[in-house]
């Protein structure tokens, strides 16, 4: 390879130069690669304020603007950090979605943003913002119908999740935001399961993608945070001012920890899709597993769309067993499965999602979050488990 076929240009990067080095400051003789979190309130601020890059800590912190500079890198667009990804999402909603509009969302997107979109706190202000939610379902042509049928309402923001939590359904981003556009909808996207490595919402036409930084983004099962992407400058100039006024702000701790995580979201990530798709495979051959959903296997409903728009197919794998029972029997067997909520940390979690209540699963429906373990290893363990059943 001559030195004229490579680019040194921070443009063309791979994704895995890209997360090591992204937000990271300019070289200076004696400091650190990425310094470490800066614990402020007030700031040393003479005279005017305007003057001082940095006045008072709930209006902004070095660690954030680091972290969000290496955001910005990796989904296109100006980021903003949130103290959790719930955070994130009723930021998005409360700012970009008006009084007496519309909204159209899955019914199957994580259960909590449904629940703070279609059953506000009685008394708290978006319960008097008159807002319509229309549900429909991920998968199939449900959010394009729904989309026409409310056209003339004035819808304002159409909100997908995609790969689905737990469900894992996938829609195309890009045709429906196409829709979404021709009536004057914003779109945004929750992309916390795949992150920005695997599926770029904003590249495929979204106006804001919503990840919870909780899960693969920091992937050690250690923190709780969120971002929000943007393509147009305004829209982050109203999720700044909602933050700095609301004070729904990240700790400084937790933008540093979630920084220094990003340089192994590659090896991590590709790692988890690899071992899940081992263990999608070896799943569908199991004689008391049903229901196998992993948007990497060629049979299932979600892979051609999924194929299309995502670089790889994330490290969450769903399925069923006959259950309630022996889903505890599964757990009571697992030596490396631990039974815990979340997902895309680097140990291998599962949980029975009806034990929450609130999603439409068997009571039997498992999801498992596939970590870094060694997969024979893991292949091994669901074995030994699955025998017991
Ligand atoms: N979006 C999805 C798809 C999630 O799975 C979650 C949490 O599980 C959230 C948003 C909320 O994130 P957080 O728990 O960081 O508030």
């Amino acid at each position: 390879m001559t030195a004229r076929d490579v680019s040194n240009d921070a443009a063309t990067w791979q994704s895995a130069t890209r997360v090591v080095r992204a937000g990271l400051p300019e070289k200076v003789a004696g400091t650190p690669y990425l310094p470490g979190p800066v614990f402020a309130a007030p700031y040393h601020t003479p005279g005017d304020p305007l003057l001082s890059p940095y006045t008072y800590g709930r209006f902004h912190n070095p660690s954030w603007t680091h972290y969000e500079a290496a955001l910005a890198e990796m989904e296109g667009g100006p980021c903003l950090l949130f103290p959790s990804g719930m955070a994130a999402t009723a930021a998005v909603l409360a700012t970009l979605v008006p009084p007496g509009s519309t909204l159209v969302m899955p019914q199957e997107c994580y259960y909590t943003t449904r629940v703070i979109a279609s059953q506000p706190f009685p008394g708290a202000w978006f319960a008097s913002q008159g807002i319509k939610v229309v549900m429909a379902p991920t998968a199939g042509d449900g959010l394009l119908r729904a989309l026409e049928q409310e056209a003339a309402h004035g819808v304002a923001m159409l909100w997908l999740e995609t790969p689905t939590n737990p469900g894992l359904d996938v829609c195309d981003i890009a045709l429906l935001a196409a829709k979404a556009h021709e009536v004057g909808a914003l779109v945004a996207v929750d992309n916390t399961t795949a992150t920005p490595l695997l599926q770029q919402p904003l590249a495929l036409g979204a106006d804001v993608c919503v990840v919870s930084d909780t899960k693969a983004m920091t992937g050690h099962a250690d923190l709780v945070l969120g971002h929000v992407a943007v393509r147009d400058a305004q829209h982050a100039e109203q999720l700044r001012l909602w933050r700095t006024r609301m004070g729904v702000i990240p700790g400084p701790m937790e933008a540093w920890l979630a920084h220094r995580s990003l340089g192994t979201l590659h090896v991590r990530l590709m790692q988890q899709c690899r071992s899940a798709m081992a263990i999608a495979e070896f799943l569908s051959g199991c004689a008391q597993v049903s229901g196998v959903r992993y948007p990497g296997l060629p049979n299932d409903p979600s892979h051609a769309i999924a194929a299309k728009q995502m670089k790889a197919f994330g490290g969450v794998v769903s399925f069923e067993l006959p259950s309630a029972e022996a889903v505890a029997h599964f757990f009571a067997h697992s030596r490396l499965v631990y039974e815990a909520t979340s997902f895309g940390g680097l140990h291998t979690s599962a949980e029975r999602r009806a034990r929450w209540g609130g999603d439409a699963v068997s009571d039997g429906f498992v999801r498992m979050s596939v970590g870094l373990e060694d997969v024979h290893d893991l292949i091994a363990d669901l074995t030994t488990a699955l025998a017991r059943l």
